[in-house]
Formats: structure tokens, sequence, C-alpha cells
């Protein structure tokens, strides 16, 4: 089976980016590869065999149904930690592999207590507490019978963590409040510490923490965007320029080249509509190449007469509406594009490149959404 499109995962960049964040933070901190939402989209299965080959053993999913299948692809050893959601009759089954999660309320901690209790299995957990974010994660007024059902169920407990994530660290602007989560973390930190409660590893930094505050890096840091090259948000890399070497280069190299194929050629005389509606009308006489990628592979309809593609080194429109299945994009100032080409959606050709963010741009997504919402079923590459 051919499929319409692939996407090409190139192992090279992820071990560039990873180099790049290890000089950031220094030797010690664990680097979790945050593999949530189908590892943003590259695909869980490559992205845990491109991490492991670059030295990763920790990764970090949202849910259960991603842990396991980190679980399948994973070497023996790698570490695994569920950030999110899991369903308690699952649970047993976590414990038993050994599979850590978060717990932020008190619901699940009992469950964890009770079933390491039954199998003789001590549960491994990250606690999470809540600094300022306002999603989940312990209140400061739970901290007492946090901390002593921590300390009275020690032998059914692996306290492996102890951690919080930050509400706006992609921006300089949210200074003042990161820096009150970052105190509230404290609270909390000293507060077990006197009770002598004290966790394996402290740890709160995503990738824009991790980048631009720097006092957020720890035990370890969950890095998810950066991984896969790209910077959380345009700030974070200004933000971070005049630290890079001189003549900077941009040090996080994009994993993702999404691509498919001239599907058919066609000329429209000047006056004529393209595809449905009348969007689209030619102003000249122009010939279109049909690239058989539509909003059904998560081409955006956003994208109609807006988004550009590469074919043979060169940038052509689309034009008229997204379809479900194709697009056309005008090759009027291409030479000799055959059927079968290579067509670049997203990614480099002949030194020009698409960019997820000049992608985002015209759609209103962020880097995230776009990479996340790649199908799964779009086939995956891993390229050296
Ligand atoms: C998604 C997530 C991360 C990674 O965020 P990036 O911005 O992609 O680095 C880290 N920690 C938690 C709790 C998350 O949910």
């Amino acid at each position: 089976m051919i499929a319409t499109s692939t996407l090409e995962i190139s192992s090279k960049a992820y071990r560039q980016n990873i180099r790049y964040i290890r000089k950031e933070i220094g030797p010690h901190p664990v680097i979790s590869a945050v593999v949530k939402g189908n590892a943003y989209g590259h695909g869980i299965a490559q992205m845990v065999e491109i991490a492991e080959k670059a030295g990763i053993r920790h990764f970090s999913t949202f849910s259960s149904d991603e842990a396991w299948e980190v679980y399948n692809y994973s070497k023996r050893g790698s570490e695994i930690m569920i950030l999110g959601m899991l369903y308690l009759e699952e649970l047993e089954e976590i414990i038993r592999k050994g599979i850590q999660f978060y717990v932020f309320d008190f619901q699940r901690l009992d469950a964890a207590i009770e079933i390491s209790k039954k199998i003789g299995i001590p549960a491994r957990v990250h606690i999470e507490i809540e600094t300022g974010f306002h999603r989940t994660g312990f209140e400061w007024d739970a901290r007492e019978e946090l901390a002593s059902k921590l300390l009275e169920n020690q032998e059914f407990l692996s306290v492996e963590g102890l951690c919080t994530h930050y509400a706006g660290a992609e921006s300089v602007s949210n200074f003042v409040r990161v820096k009150k989560q970052i105190t509230k973390y404290h609270d909390f930190k000293s507060y077990f510490l006197e009770r002598s409660l004290l966790f394996n590893k402290y740890h709160t930094a995503c990738s824009a923490a991790t980048l631009i505050f720097p006092e957020t890096i720890m035990d370890m840091v969950r890095i998810g965007i950066a991984g896969y090259g790209f910077w959380p948000t345009k700030e974070t890399f200004f933000a971070k320029l005049n630290d890079l070497p001189k003549g900077n280069k941009n040090p996080l190299k994009r994993l993702i080249t999404w691509k498919s194929t001239v599907m058919s050629i066609k000329k429209v005389k000047m006056g004529e509509f393209v595809g449905y509606g009348n969007s689209y009308m030619a102003l000249e006489n122009i010939s279109m190449a049909i690239v058989p990628v539509g909003y059904g592979h998560g081409y955006s309809r956003l994208l109609s007469n807006q988004g550009t593609v590469l074919i043979q080194g060169q940038y052509c429109q689309v034009v008229g509406t997204v379809t479900m299945n194709t697009i056309a994009v005008d090759i009027s100032k291409v030479k000799n594009v055959k059927i079968d080409d290579e067509v670049i959606l997203i990614g480099k050709q002949k030194g020009k490149e698409i960019t997820v963010a000049s992608f985002s741009e015209s759609t209103q997504q962020v880097n995230y959404e776009l990479l996340t919402r790649l199908p799964k079923d779009i086939p995956r590459r891993i390229i050296p």
C-alpha cells in the first residue's frame, strides 16, 4: 500500500536538539521526552526509537493508552510517566509494569495505595501540586493531609517526584506569574522537607521554562516541543537569541517533513473558477498541479487560497478551496512539472522551506495544534 503523503522524521535533527538542550541544562537533570499527542504528531513508535538512540530513557505521556504504546516500543529500563489521564481500572496493570504517574487528588492517591497493598508492589507516584496553573494539582490547603498520607504509606508508595506545570512560561511578560509559581513550589517543597518527606526528583520545567527561566531546571526537565525542533513561541526564540553563539544559527532543528506527489496536471483558462464555489478565479491562463492531500489528511481548509507548497524548489500557491482529499496549486511559473514529482507540504526542498509556523499563521493554529492534528494513519518514516 502506498499512502498519498508521508511524514519523514529526522533522527539527526533530534540528536542535535537534545545536544542543545543538554548544553542548556548541564549534566545532572534527566530529560524526559514528552510524547503525548502521538509525539506531537511525529508518531510514538518512531519517536521512542529515535529518542532512545539519542540516549533518552524517560518518556512522558498524557494518558495511559499512550503509555502502553511507549511501553510496547521502548527498551526495558526506559521509564514512562503519565502526566494526566488514567482509568482506575487500569491502575493495577500500570503499577505492576512500573509505570509512573501523576497524582493530583486523593481519590487517585487512595486507589494507588489500595492496589499497592493488594499486590505488594509500590506505586511510583509523582505528586503534582497547584501553584497557579489551576488545572490539576493538590492545593496548598491539602498539604497536611497529603504529607501524612505519604508518610504513613511509604511502604506502598515510591515517591518519584514533586512536580508542577507553569502557566505561561512561554512569555517573558508572564515573569511575575511564573515567579509566583516558583515561590509557591518552593513553599510546598520546604513544607515537605520539614517533615522529612523527600522526593526522588523535583521537576517543574517544560521546554519554555527550561529555555527562558533556568531557575526552573531541577532534577528533570519535561521537554516536548523543543525536542521536535520548535520554539514554544517566537518570543522564547527572541529571548534566547542573544545567548546564542555568534552568527547565531537556530540551534533547534525540525524533525518533520511532510511530502506528497503531483497526482495530475491541468490548465485553466483566464476567467474560469477553480474547485468548489467561486473562491478562486484564474486571472490569466494558468497551469495547476493537483496534489492528493486535503483536509481529511490534516491539511486545513483554512489554507484554501492561502497555503503554499514546494515543487521543484519553487513556491506554489494553493488555488481554490482545500477539498477532503486534494488541493490544487498554481504551477504556472515552474518549468517541467511532471506527474509524480515530489511536493513538499512542510519542510525543505532545494534550499527553500515551508515552515509549520507559516502554516499556523494562516490557520490561527499554534505549532502544537497543527502537529498533533496530523492524522495517525499517514505513514511516518525515520530518516537518519
Ligand atoms: C505538555 C507538557 C509538557 C511539555 O511541554 P512543551 O511546551 O511541549 O515542552 C511538560 N509538562 C507537562 C505537565 C505537560 O503537560
